[in-house]
């Protein structure tokens, strides 16, 4: 088997027109139809949509243009971005027919950069899971195992890249949906800075932590698509007016003279042998002139309780909407409250309805100081600890996750098991700090590793350059075994 030709590649082919959009779109489908029986990576493959994108793009190059810097590569989307009379479900029953009037700006830019959507990946419902498996479509199967979790919420995703579906994806991260599944698939995630993405179209969970970034089997890959989707967005309030870093360019600059903190409290849970990754990718970042130190940041302990807070009350406000009227399902019944319960009860699962009514009990009148607003106070505090230590580091290093891939089926009796698995990630997004993912070789079981690599807001060309060092020095991984991936 030949690895997969890189999204840069591709794209530099197809723009001097030495490969046809068409031909890599093709080859994609093919893929897909080898193996996604196997692994359920998508919710549905928009592959007439894919087709028509894909020879605009040729007949760009023939005439002439330049469709952009992601010409004719594929790009798998998480089915919570919206796409414009396509359906967009968020693995939910609750959004059943529901097709949206309008695009997600990343999907208007991706298609800007020349890049061809391929569909919509599986997720955990509303995003609210760390394995996928709280989709109402079933689960998505790790290509490296197809007896274990793919991670989760942007399960789909990862799988997808992993899988050879798709060179590169997007996915969401609220509290380490892009990053945990990257990890566990053995591809490179990324969660920028909260306001660098926009969110108009992102169907929202948790508001303030929310953020959409790239997937992808590189780092210069995840450099290529970041670049293509961030930058200011007057159509989100929340997105930030100022530069957005470019990650591209800065691959090769190293890191001599910087300084890294390895994390000490996202160790303290983790499996020997993701320690052991972890070590060692700290060691090959000191040879390359980086010091390394250790750092303890004793808040981020806090972050699990606050997120499963802060993240519950902002999705039983956003999730009011799905009342049977505006959007998707309607169960009817004899009144309008009665044909609302209905609605939700049949439409949401099982977790859904668990964050709601976690999410009304802790921002109720006689909660909410105690919850609510404490959560909030430890959000603070937080972002306190970490500005202590990035006036010491330029970046921190720890796991993704505590440990590799899972069996499908070994948590979802236990939600907080489940939600331990991202403790390691939750902090970032509290804080609205980016983070990125690289795979860093196999674990004891074979299957991968993946080291997170922390850093300040608007820290994405440092990490980017960090990150690539990390990826140079990683010890090689199996290729997954469901792929009939290669170039076109
Ligand atoms: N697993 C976490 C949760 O269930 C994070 C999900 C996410 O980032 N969307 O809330």
């Amino acid at each position: 088997m030949t690895a997969p030709r890189p999204a840069l590649e591709t794209a530099a082919m197809v723009r001097a027109g030495e490969l046809s959009a068409v031909d890599v779109l093709e080859h994609h489908l093919a893929v897909i139809e080898a193996g996604e029986e196997a692994v359920h990576a998508f919710n549905l493959v928009t592959a007439d949509q894919a087709r028509a994108q894909a020879r605009a793009v040729d007949a760009t190059v023939a005439a002439g243009g330049d469709p952009g810097p992601l010409a004719g590569v594929p790009v798998a989307l998480k089915d919570n971005l919206c796409t414009r009379g396509i359906p967009t479900t968020c693995s939910s029953r609750i959004l059943e027919g529901w097709e949206p009037p309008y695009d997600a700006t990343v999907v208007t830019r991706l298609a800007a950069a020349g890049a061809v959507a391929i569909g919509k990946t599986n997720m955990d419902e509303f995003a609210m899971g760390s394995s996928t498996e709280t989709s109402a479509f079933g689960t998505t199967r790790n290509p490296h195992d197809t007896d274990r979790v793919p991670g989760g919420s942007s399960g789909g995703s990862a799988a997808a890249v992993a899988a050879g579906f798709a060179p590169l994806a997007l996915g969401s991260d609220t509290g380490g949906s892009i990053r945990q599944p990257a990890a566990l698939c053995g591809v490179v995630g990324m969660k920028p800075t909260y306001g660098t993405v926009s969110r108009y179209g992102l169907v929202a969970f948790a508001s303030s932590l929310d953020q959409i970034g790239p997937f992808a089997g590189s780092v210069a890959d995840a450099a290529l698509l970041f670049d293509a989707i961030g930058g200011h967005d007057p159509l989100d309030s929340t997105s930030l007016n100022r530069p957005t870093p470019r990650v591209l360019t800065v691959l090769d600059d190293g890191v001599d003279g910087m300084t890294v903190g390895i994390l000490t409290e996202l160790l303290d849970g983790a499996a020997p042998d993701v320690a052991a990754r972890v070590h060692q990718a700290a060691e090959a970042l000191a040879a390359a002139g980086a010091r390394v130190e250790e750092v303890s940041v004793p808040e981020v302990t806090l972050g699990l309780s606050a997120y499963y807070l802060i993240a519950p009350g902002e999705a039983s406000s956003n999730l009011a909407r799905y009342d049977g009227v505006r959007y998707g399902l309607r169960v009817d019944a004899e009144d309008t409250v009665a044909m609302n319960t209905a609605t939700r009860s049949q439409g949401f699962g099982a977790e859904v309805k668990r964050r709601i009514m976690l999410g009304t009990y802790v921002l109720s009148a006689g909660y909410m100081d105690a919850y609510y607003n404490q959560a909030l106070r430890v959000r603070t505090r937080i972002i306190e600890g970490f500005d202590t230590a990035y006036s010491r580091c330029d970046v921190l290093l720890g796991p993704t996750t505590p440990t590799t891939a899972f069996a499908i089926g070994a948590k979802v009796d236990d939600p907080l098991t489940m939600y331990l698995s991202d403790v390691c990630t939750i902090p970032s997004n509290l804080a609205g700090h980016p983070a990125i993912s690289v795979p860093y070789g196999p674990g004891e079981d074979g299957l991968p590793v993946g080291v997170q690599l922390l850093g300040p807001a608007l820290s994405e060309g440092t990490l980017f350059q960090v990150a690539a060092v990390v990826e140079g020095a990683a010890p090689p991984l199996a290729a997954p075994r469901v792929t009939t991936g290669g170039p076109a």
